[in-house]
């Protein structure tokens, strides 16, 4: 090396000490609510110390975008490492939400990123709520002195002032004030947001049961808040419906508030539409006004919600799904309501999870209590109870002198066979006359909307189909629509594969059909429908509840919107049109589900001092499931249940992993599936199903091919390893759902 060669590296060395002198920078591993496949490295300037959960402003492909902090690092493996910068005035995310979603993404095989999308409305990080600004007296004497400014000044005395209150008060117009605030005599002072604390010790006395039940929850949350080493054990509230169960979960939340009046509780509810009763009963309850999280609300109501997580002003929060990703500040209790509901389920888009199961994780690395409440708990939490994981509280009476109804089976093919196009059977409609006799209410519950599921040629037999789905066409009307991706077209007059003519027929029963025949045989009867086309906002749903509440109607018709969570006093008949709707779909819960939406709809009926009936329309009533509702012996069913389960290796004895293959090319994907499947390396505790088409095959166009791994445990890495060596042609897209809920 030549002298000047050596000097000129000396500089350089020089030059970079200098820089990293002057400079140096601290290095994290952020992640972003971005589709992004790995987490990314970014530096830091090293002014302000960077901590896990800071959320940072982050450069990424020309843009900026907001991520939160998940490691500090010593060294990157990357090189040309982009500076992100703090968020200021965003306090950092608390650690275990941190960890929680690291977990979150790992164990549903998801974008790193996806938990932080879920977090953050719109991707970003909302704005926080101007603080509430309000006027006090200034330093200065106003030089003049009006009437009316001297008014201003005397009420300002006693507290701080907004200038709506002030003017209307003072009986002044805001130029008053305006000119008070120029001479100094007023300024204006920031005030904290003002934090309501729930009333505890308020509510009514417990039956024996439920002190009994509260008892037991209460003692296992003690367990784990004192003695940090015990294990946190989740509890299954397993009682019946009409039990009282959230007087339950709300007794333990006042024990909780009682220990801990900073303490956090979120309560999740399966379904948007059946957070503005629990918000009421809150309300009711403990004199505040829950914080409110959902997939729908306004982007202003979502910023409130989440400043008010984040700063610990929020004490109760009320939430779907997604509400599990709330920045929470001191979380120690989450309840699970319906905890059996599929709907907390998300399968859609491309973060898979299932809420229940991440509402017991995140409540066991905050170190928080977990209460899962059902009338028929899922097959997954009741095992886990027969286990030992889950502690166990059973109520079996219903609140009052309320009873569980009779149930009786309905023989389609037998005495209660129905006319050609109708729907419902003899001893149904003699039913409902009883009922309008004693002006009491009913409901008929029927899982599908529209007019007929189908519209058929009476000549050639040809079914309207979906041009973008392989699903029949629903008849609504004059229209026919596709309920998996929403194609709507004019109904035809003749049929579109032979052109007869006043050959279409609209076949099967949809709650408009049956809402026709019930008026048609109780003309008198006050008919109304519940269903999503019926209730398209939260106002309409609650005008429905009003009405049924003060008896002004007499015959619900409704699908599953009505089947949970509702309390009518005079409903004390429910009669179901389809009993068998559910079985039909080849699922492997299939028969769980059909008993537990069977036994939520039965258990709308008689809730109060009258007693009620259920009425089941079935093809098989000798099929076990019915025989365990009619003698209301659930237990028997579930052990049925589990031992078919076991038999086969299914869930919660085995575990699954979905992998859906989804292309515009029938072939094209079908043939990603086979190599896939070829690929698929031999291994002794993990089996392979498919590829298969499920139920819908083709879904908006494109073509659908199911492979199924099953196995018992670690099936994450074993499927990461495996895809990885087949890659999938452009055009073919893989979809992993880890724990599949819905296989049809
Ligand atoms: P579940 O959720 O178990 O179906 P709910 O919590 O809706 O039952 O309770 C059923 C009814 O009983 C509600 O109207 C509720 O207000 C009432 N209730 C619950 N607990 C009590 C109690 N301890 N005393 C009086 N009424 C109660
Ligand atoms: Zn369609």
């Amino acid at each position: 090396m030549c002298h000047d060669a050596a000097q000129a590296t000396t500089q350089k060395t020089e030059i970079c000490i200098k820089l990293a002198t002057k400079s140096p920078k601290q290095l994290v591993r952020v992640a972003l609510p971005q589709h992004v496949p790995t987490l990314l490295d970014y530096a830091v300037s090293a002014e302000t110390p960077v901590k896990v959960g800071d959320f940072l402003s982050c450069p990424l492909m020309r843009r900026k975008c907001h991520g939160v902090v998940v490691e500090l690092l010593e060294a990157s493996p990357y090189k040309a490492i982009k500076t992100a910068e703090i968020l200021p005035d965003v306090p950092p995310l608390a650690l275990p939400t941190v960890e929680f979603f690291r977990w979150a993404a790992r164990y549903s095989m998801s974008m790193p990123g996806a938990p932080v999308r879920a977090a953050l409305p719109g991707g970003k990080v909302p704005a926080a709520p101007a603080a509430l600004r309000r006027l006090v007296r200034g330093e200065e004497t106003p030089k003049r002195l009006t009437p009316q400014r001297q008014r201003v000044m005397d009420i300002v005395a006693q507290k701080a002032w907004s200038v709506a209150d002030l003017c209307s008060t003072a009986q002044v117009t805001p130029s008053v004030v305006q000119g008070l605030v120029k001479a100094g005599a007023l300024v204006w002072q920031e005030c904290a947001e003002h934090v309501v604390l729930p009333q505890v010790g308020q509510g009514p006395r417990l039956t024996a049961e439920q002190a009994a039940a509260v008892q037991k929850i209460t003692s296992s949350f003690h367990n784990f808040q004192q003695d940090k080493s015990a294990k946190a054990q989740p509890v299954l509230l397993d009682g019946i419906t009409g039990s009282g169960k959230t007087e339950v979960y709300f007794s333990s939340l006042d024990a909780l508030w009682q220990q801990q009046p900073d303490g956090q509780v979120l309560l999740l509810v399966p379904e948007i539409a059946l957070t503005p009763q629990l918000i009421q009963r809150v309300s009711d309850r403990f004199g505040v006004t829950p914080h409110v999280w959902h997939a729908r609300q306004t982007p202003a109501a979502k910023q409130k919600t989440w400043w008010a997580v984040h700063r610990g002003e929020a004490r109760v929060i009320v939430g779907a799904r997604s509400a599990l990703f709330l920045p929470f500040h001191n979380l120690r209790l989450v309840v699970v309501d319906e905890e059996h509901d599929p709907s907390y389920k998300q399968d859609e888009g491309g973060f898979h999870y299932h809420g229940r199961d991440l509402a017991v994780v995140l409540a066991k690395l905050w170190g928080a209590g977990v209460i899962l409440g059902s009338a028929t708990p899922s097959l997954e939490s009741w095992h886990n109870t027969q286990q030992g994981k889950y502690v166990h509280v059973a109520m079996r009476e219903r609140i009052g002198q309320a009873v569980l109804p009779d149930i009786y089976t309905l023989d389609l093919k037998g005495p209660d066979k129905t006319a050609t196009d109708h729907f419902l059977a003899p001893t149904m409609l003699a039913a409902l006359e009883k009922t309008l006799e004693k002006r009491e209410q009913a409901l008929l519950f029927l899982n599908r909307r529209g007019f007929a599921p189908l519209l058929i040629c009476r000549k050639c037999g040809h079914r309207h189909d979906c041009p973008n789905c392989s699903a029949s066409l629903v008849v609504h009307g004059d229209r026919l629509t596709c309920h998996h991706c929403g194609y709507s077209d004019g109904r035809p007059e003749v049929c579109g594969e032979c052109g007869a003519e006043d050959a279409l027929h609209p076949f099967g029963p949809g709650t408009r059909k049956v809402v026709q025949e019930v008026r048609a045989a109780l003309p008198f009867a006050r008919v109304a429908v519940a269903d999503s086309d019926a209730l398209t906002t939260p106002k309409q749903f609650q005008e429905l509840m009003v009405g049924m509440a003060k008896g002004q109607i007499d015959i619900l018709v409704g699908t599953q919107l009505v089947a949970k969570g509702h309390h009518f006093p005079k409903l004390t008949m429910v009669g179901v049109i389809d009993a068998d709707m559910g079985l039909a779909m080849g699922d492997l819960r299939a028969a769980e589900r059909t008993f537990q939406l069977l036994t939520q709809v039965a258990g709308r009926a008689g809730r109060a001092e009258h007693p009620g009936s259920v009425w089941l329309q079935t093809f098989q009533p000798e099929h076990p499931l019915f025989g365990a509702l009619v003698q209301h012996d659930r237990d028997a069913y579930y052990k049925l249940e589990l031992t078919a389960r076991q038999q086969w290796g299914d869930p919660p004895f085995g575990r699954l992993v979905s992998l859906m293959l989804r292309g515009l090319d029938e072939q094209q994907t079908r043939d990603a599936a086979l190599r896939l499947a070829q690929a698929f390396p031999v291994d002794e505790g993990v089996s392979l199903l498919g590829p298969a088409p499920p139920l819908v095959a083709k879904l908006r166009n494109q073509y659908r091919f199911r492979l199924l791994v099953k196995g018992t445990s670690g099936l994450q890495t074993f499927v990461q390893n495996w895809v990885k060596t087949v890659p999938l042609p452009k055009g073919v897209e893989l979809f992993i759902d880890v724990d599949p809920q819905r296989l049809a």
